[in-house]
């Protein structure tokens, strides 16, 4: 039978997609309903009807799932942030464990999974160490901050997210109460004009100092001391700045920072080591996820002191220091320059002096040391005896795989972030002399259907 747009629908949710989304099955039509999850009877409405499947909209639940939980966040059906969070946490890491595992089995053809139990947070809510609040008008013309509803720009009012730190709000409270007396005009996108653009704020969990940089367009806001004064009065307040963008496009933050009120970075630490954070670093925004991610990567290294180790993808050189104090040397590469340089300065700050760091693509990087080490030393090829890869959601590219093999490491380490992409890689190494030995999802982002990964690939004795 065909369905078409309006028609309403009582549909049984079957399973779950990529994005979250409950599908369901009547009479052979695929129907994806988004805020169902698996186990719904739903009363549904179609929107878009194609010939074979359709996307419908909830109206009503008839029988709702075992397995759904109440919205902890009044926001949680209207905010792209989370898309999950009416799945029981159990249910949640399962839905991600079988994700990497259909991936694994479908695009990398894998069929014995060396698969371990899934990494789940010990509260699921409250983890994330950076929030970024956009600040905009309503209907009536109010200065609001909130979140972006899914896939748009218009702004959800909300100052509790429940994702993040609560004092956020408070941060949040004292800058909008501001706004509003001193009549700051947020920022309009489509005009351009407009004082405010963003609050960032971010928490060292581990040091409890706090950050608050405020995006504006332009380098100044009206009476920017006094707001420096109330901000400074919370305890742990250590960084507050303005990021200096004028620019038209939708990038969140410009490159200049000036200092309001302390420093202009927070520390904070993953595992025992330091890190210096700006408003523009990168850092992951879980720390401690974060920390038991590459606890496992450096437990799949299994160093003993005496290897040479390259880090590729690897950002602020997180992996690259957590893992130089078990190995000989770490070679680290990124494409971003002030990544490399916060590295540098990270290792420098932490007494790290085994650590190298390279700008530059992976891909090509690493090559061109395979090639001028051979020409080099007599046509003898470069070795490592460990690769770890952290890429971007789009994996490896095959030239990078190519010299990974090449160089003929013990192990490689693969650290991914989408586990398709990571599929596709991890049968290329496979086909080409390395067997998978162990594999394992870390949760790092709880609410959401992301996921993390690491595996661990070793060399087929010849
Ligand atoms: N391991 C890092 C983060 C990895 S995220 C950490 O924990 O901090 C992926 C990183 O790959 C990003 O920093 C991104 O800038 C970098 N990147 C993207 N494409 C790249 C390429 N072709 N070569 C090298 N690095 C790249």
């Amino acid at each position: 039978m065909e369905y078409k747009k309006n028609d309403i629908v009582i549909v049984k949710i079957e399973d779950m997609g990529q994005n979250g989304e409950g599908i369901g099955k009547i009479d052979g039509y695929i129907l994806f309903v988004k805020d169902t999850v698996i186990g719904d009877l739903a009363e549904v409405k179609i929107i878009k009807a194609k010939k074979n499947y359709g996307y419908g909209r909830l109206m009503s639940l008839i029988e709702p799932s075992a397995d759904r939980v109440a919205a902890v966040c009044p926001y949680a059906r209207s905010c792209g942030g989370c898309q999950i969070q009416e799945l029981s946490y159990e249910k949640q890491l399962e839905f991600k464990q079988n994700k990497v595992l259909n991936h694994l089995q479908r695009i990398g053809g894998f069929t014995e999974i060396p698969m371990e139990p899934i990494v789940g947070m010990e509260n699921p809510f409250g983890y994330r160490n950076k929030a970024q609040f956009p600040i905009g008008k309503n209907r009536e013309g109010k200065i609001i901050t909130g979140f972006y509803a899914g896939r748009t720009h218009s702004i959800i009012e909300n100052r509790r997210c429940y994702l993040g730190v609560e004092i956020n709000e408070q941060i949040l409270n004292i800058v909008m109460d501001h706004a509003e007396r001193y009549r700051i005009e947020p920022y309009d996108e489509e005009t351009g004009k407009g004082l405010l653009r963003h609050v960032l704020i971010r928490y060292g969990f581990k040091t409890k100092e706090i950050m608050v940089c405020l995006v504006v367009n332009g380098r100044k806001i009206p009476y920017s001391d006094k707001l420096a004064g109330k901000l400074a009065q919370i305890p742990g307040m250590t960084s507050i700045t303005i990021n200096v963008n004028t620019r038209r496009d939708n990038v969140i933050l410009g490159d200049e920072i000036l200092t309001l009120w302390g420093q202009d970075y927070i520390t904070d630490y993953i595992g025992n080591v330091k890190f210096q954070i700006s408003p523009l670093s990168f850092y992951q925004v879980n720390p401690a996820q974060t920390e038991k991610l590459y606890g496992l990567a450096l437990e799949y290294a299994g160093l003993t002191g005496n290897e040479t180790v390259w880090d590729l993808y690897c950002g602020i050189g997180t992996i690259s220091l957590f893992l130089a104090g078990k190995a000989k040397e770490v070679y680290g590469v990124e494409i971003v320059p002030a990544a490399i340089e916060d590295a540098k300065r990270n290792a420098a700050e932490n007494g790290i002096y085994n650590a190298h760091f390279y700008v530059g693509k992976a891909e090509e990087v690493l090559p061109a040391y395979y090639d001028k080490y051979e020409k080099e030393h007599n046509g003898e090829r470069a070795h490592a005896d460990v690769i770890v890869v952290d890429p971007p959601r789009k994996g490896c590219d095959e030239t990078l795989l190519k010299t990974m093999v090449d160089m003929q490491p013990d192990r490689i380490v693969y650290v991914s972030c989408d586990s398709a992409t990571l599929a596709r890689d991890l049968k290329y190494l496979c086909e080409n002399g390395y067997e998978l030995r162990r594999v394992r999802a870390v949760d790092q982002f709880s609410q959401t259907v992301h996921v993390e990964t690491v595996c661990l690939l070793s060399r087929k004795s010849q």
